[in-house]
């Protein structure tokens, strides 16, 4: 089967939408384009240009990097940055660059999802929920088709709320109806007026799956004019969002964390604040930058705060109330490489994908 750029950046949007990328984030097709048939994907952390020497070697047409390649609005093109000559090779020799970066971020099933899997961690929930992410869906059904119309909502990805499924309102009345010469009534006859007794249904759903809901509820309700409305919620989701909380299976003492946290998360030299004493049981983490999520993680009493990017001072001001744990913004993400390749592996068995052997990590340990 032929698979396109376009087939691939549809399974990548739908595990994590574009609309959840943070408002200074550059994601999704950023050089080439959709059109272009792919059969090797290389996936990559950052886009060097030792990584895109290693994308030609494997005649690679599309380069998936977490990281942005062009962060900021560019006014030229003429070699000048690294950034520059990484374009002007991938037009060249017409690969295309797609980039998934605080989008995967935002997502239950994504860096979150890998990690406390790694660190056996029972997550709670996100640090840091994403605003304005959930539609309530109200619709008005044949009562004889209100558990198909439901069923289907459900399926669709609707009546999600915390540990509990198929969550719906649903209650019966009459709706009233008269259709012109030019309609054909499920029910009733064209041009007379009509009651017929429906159920009304209300669900709620994650915002993206907004046409997924909307197809389900057109091919499954019986009308030719289904009746609907959709609302923006303001209440958030638990599991949409930066950063997670959540429970070690066991207690541990701080140093056998931190020798636990650097074998599972392969981190060369781990940077920590005193050890306050306390037994370690509830973490909260950020990959990446995370040092805005410092407070929020002790609101939460969390024992330890694991992310990257830290300043020294804040090593020095939250003392005994938590431990602080900075484990390099290369090492906090690196895997991210082996989820994006999973999520491709699922969907596609007919194009080679790899991860980048480079190690690009700018920053260097000298021991
Ligand atoms: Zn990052």
């Amino acid at each position: 089967m032929e698979v396109f750029v376009r087939d691939i950046a549809n399974i990548l949007e739908n595990i994590a939408p574009i609309e959840y990328a943070a408002s200074y984030d550059n994601v999704g097709l950023i050089v080439g384009s959709f059109h272009k048939k792919v059969k090797n994907v290389l996936i990559t952390l950052d886009l060097t240009e030792k990584v895109f020497d290693e994308s030609i070697q494997k005649k690679c047409d599309l380069i998936i990097s977490f990281h942005p390649v062009i962060f900021k609005s560019i006014k030229s093109i003429t070699g000048k940055t690294f950034s520059e000559r990484v374009i002007i090779h991938a037009l060249k020799n017409d690969i295309s660059i797609y980039v998934i970066h605080t989008n995967l971020d935002m997502i239950w099933e994504g860096p979150s999802s890998y990690i406390s899997k790694l660190l056996r961690i029972n997550r709670e929930k996100v640090l840091f929920p994403k605003k304005e992410t959930i539609k309530k869906l109200i619709t008005y059904v044949p009562v004889d088709y209100a558990e198909k119309v439901r069923n289907a909502l459900f399926e669709a990805g609707a009546g999600n709320i915390s540990n509990y499924s198929h969550c719906s309102y649903n209650f019966d009345g009459f709706g009233s109806y008269m259709g012109n010469k030019k309609t054909k009534p499920f029910f009733g006859k064209k041009e007379i007026f009509h009651i017929e007794k429906e159920t009304c249904i209300s669900v709620l759903f994650p915002d993206y799956k907004l046409n997924i809901i909307k197809n389900a509820l057109f091919k499954n309700h019986p009308y030719e004019e289904v009746a609907y409305e959709i609302y923006n919620i303001e209440n958030t989701n638990p599991y949409i969002g930066i950063g997670f909380i959540g429970n070690l299976m066991e207690k541990m003492n701080e140093y056998d964390f931190l020798l636990f946290i650097k074998k599972k998360m392969n981190v060369p030299c781990i940077r920590h604040s005193n050890f306050t004493e306390k037994k370690i049981q509830k973490v909260a983490m950020i990959t990446g930058s995370g040092r805005f999520g410092i407070e929020t993680a002790i609101e939460e009493k969390a024992d330890v705060f694991i992310s990257s990017d830290l300043k020294y001072h804040d090593f020095f001001k939250y003392e005994k109330k938590i431990l602080i744990v900075d484990i390099g913004h290369y090492e906090s993400e690196n895997f991210t490489k082996s989820l994006l390749k999973s999520f491709l592996d699922q969907n596609f068995t007919s194009i080679s994908i790899c991860e980048s052997k480079i190690h690009t990590n700018p920053v260097k340990y000298f021991y």
